[in-house]
């Protein structure tokens, strides 16, 4: 038996694992069970070389909970580890074994997954004593045991393990057998990060009904919790629609149908693979951001992908998956990374491409689609140039009788002669039908038309157009405007004096609303028919300015 002490880094390192890291330690069973993975691809990697010429066999990689003696234990039949290996590879932790293995055997960093950083170690977050039992695919390789208790000491010493392969076994620290050495909570771990792995992995076994008995029981069937090819790694000239919503359904069962999708799939100059939805958005965002999943090799990562994408995408639910988004550093790093800002307009351009795609080939059901994607276009308008630049072709505005126009369709509907006193074209628009009725009515009688603009972020995106396009101002229909543009009408008011029309005013006056930041104007003589003698409107800019303020 041979003892020995970990590399020169270690006496640091396991508190900084133990202590600081502490806060993220489910992540130990990622670790491993892609170390598992890693060890399974390259043995097929070498088979297909012709570097190792024997049997592959099964290479099911099983993960074993022993919920009494409080251990876990991962056993792969990939290419496993000589006593030098361990060595190397498993006491100086700094040395990075898949770096090595690549360049040696010149691989696509794609097959490989080595960035974690972390990787074996993390197992010492929860264990206070790791074994491994290894034997390497080598010729003649003689088997070995390694055992650490979580201090730099190490014993190595001669296994009898037969096969090659590798079990790393886990003896829970008791504080950690309460939360780990538990079925139910491996299974979770196990479909949170290792759902879409690209090799089989068993946990338990598949049950069946026992009608003698009224209750599940165990076959001996294996049961596996991963699909080893992942819908956004297959080529979508083989995939159907209904695929890709049973993919959907999969990755959120409580989710209504999306509306589309897109998939990601690029190569050069960077990695990216992906299937992204449109889910059907709610008036409200924040509860929608961030459901988004982003991977590493199929490897789950996070589902935060903030500063990883354009914030309107986080709207956007799916999967990302590219090896070449630097995963552990800060977000604030991310955000300056070349790769991510590639990655990023890549999947801005996509997203463009395919709604102006949508629009082109199928105009109807896209308009079908519009009440549902208005929010998410005018999110992305208002927050990124490129975007809005694109999106130009394929916003839509929509008016009271749900006709649906372009900007550039939408100028030819405005009178000639709709215009303030600055002479820009005004248009006018409704957020609520209902309540704007009459305001509505009368407009459309003097043949002006009027636009339903109606998303919580309407106010945000009306400011932003006429921001953009200097000649426009919007007009909410009971805009204090809106009558100049409406002939006056022989109404009530001429039928009452100066002082009834006063006295009348304060009536109304006194029953609005006491809003400081909005003005009233109470009015008799503007769009006043028999039906509504007399009108309230509002200050566009400063009702404007509430309602933006109240979005945030
Ligand atoms: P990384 O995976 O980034 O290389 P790890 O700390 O996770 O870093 O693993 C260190 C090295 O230990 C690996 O590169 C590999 O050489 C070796 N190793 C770990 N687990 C296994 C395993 N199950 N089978 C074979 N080798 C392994
Ligand atoms: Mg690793």
């Amino acid at each position: 038996m041979q003892t020995g002490k970990i590399g020169v880094t270690t006496e640091n390192i396991f508190p900084i694992i133990k202590k600081f890291l502490y806060s993220d330690h489910e992540i130990f069973l990622r670790e491993l069970v892609s170390n598992a993975v890693d060890a399974t691809t390259k043995i097929k990697v070498l088979s297909s070389l012709g570097d190792y010429k024997g049997e592959l066999g099964d290479q099911t990689i099983h993960v074993k909970l022993d919920e009494e003696a409080k251990t876990l234990t991962i056993s792969d039949h990939g290419v496993g580890m000589t006593a030098d290996e361990v060595e190397k590879y498993i006491n100086q932790i700094a040395f990075s074994g898949a770096e090595e293995f690549m360049s040696k055997h010149k691989l696509d960093a794609q097959n490989i997954i080595g960035h974690f950083g972390l990787g074996f170690f993390s197992a010492f977050m929860v264990a206070e004593k790791v074994e491994i039992v290894t034997k390497s695919y080598k010729e003649g390789s003689q088997a070995v045991h390694w055992e650490c208790d979580g201090s730099p000491d190490y014993t190595l010493q001669d296994s009898n393990r037969e096969t090659f392969g590798t079990d790393i076994v886990l003896h829970f620290t008791s504080e950690d057998a309460e939360i780990f050495a538990n079925k139910t909570k491996i299974e979770e771990l196990l479909k949170k990060y290792c759902s879409f792995l690209p090799v089989a992995i068993a946990f338990g076994k598949e049950q069946e009904w026992d009608k003698d008995n009224k209750k599940y029981v165990d076959t001996d069937k294996d049961k596996i919790i991963n699909d080893t090819k992942p819908l956004w790694k297959i080529a979508p000239s083989e995939i159907t629609k209904e695929l890709y919503d049973e993919f959907y359904h999969k990755l959120y069962p409580m989710a209504e149908e999306p509306l589309f999708h897109i998939h990601l799939n690029v190569d050069y100059p960077f990695n990216l693979t992906g299937v992204l939805y449109f889910p059907k958005l709610k008036n409200s965002f924040e509860f929608q951001k961030n459901k988004i999943q982003l991977y590493c090799n199929q490897v789950f990562v996070t589902d935060s992908v903030e500063g990883i994408v354009p914030e309107f995408l986080t709207l956007l639910n799916g999967v990302i998956d590219s090896p070449d988004i630097p995963l552990n550093v800060s977000r604030s790093y991310l955000q300056s990374d070349q790769n991510v800002k590639k990655i990023s307009n890549h999947i801005t351009k996509k997203v463009a491409d395919r709604l102006a795609e949508l629009f082109k080939s199928d105009r109807t059901e896209y308009e079908k689609k519009w009440d549902d994607l208005k929010i998410f276009i005018q999110y992305g308008v208002i927050s990124n140039e490129k975007f809005g630049e694109r999106a130009a072709e394929f916003t839509l505005l929509k008016n009271t009788d749900d006709y649906y126009y372009t900007f550039e369709q939408y100028s030819d509907l405005i009178k000639d002669g709709q215009t303030d006193k600055n002479g820009k074209l005004v248009i006018l628009y409704t957020n609520d039908t209902i309540a704007q009725h009459s305001f509505i009515e009368k407009a459309k009688t003097k043949g002006y038309d009027v636009l339903v603009m109606d998303s919580p972020i309407e106010s945000h995106f009306i400011s932003f157009l006429e921001h953009k396009n200097e000649n426009w101002t919007f007009k909410r229909i009971d805009a204090d405007v809106v009558e100049k543009l409406v002939e006056k009408e022989e109404s009530l008011a001429m039928a009452l004096t100066i002082e009834q029309q006063e006295t009348l005013r304060q009536v109304f006056t006194a029953a609005l609303p006491k809003e400081k930041e909005v003005i009233y104007n109470v009015e008799f003589a503007a769009l006043a028919a028999e039906e509504a003698p007399v009108v309230v409107t509002q200050n566009e800019f400063m009702r404007r300015m509430r309602d933006m303020s109240k979005t945030g």
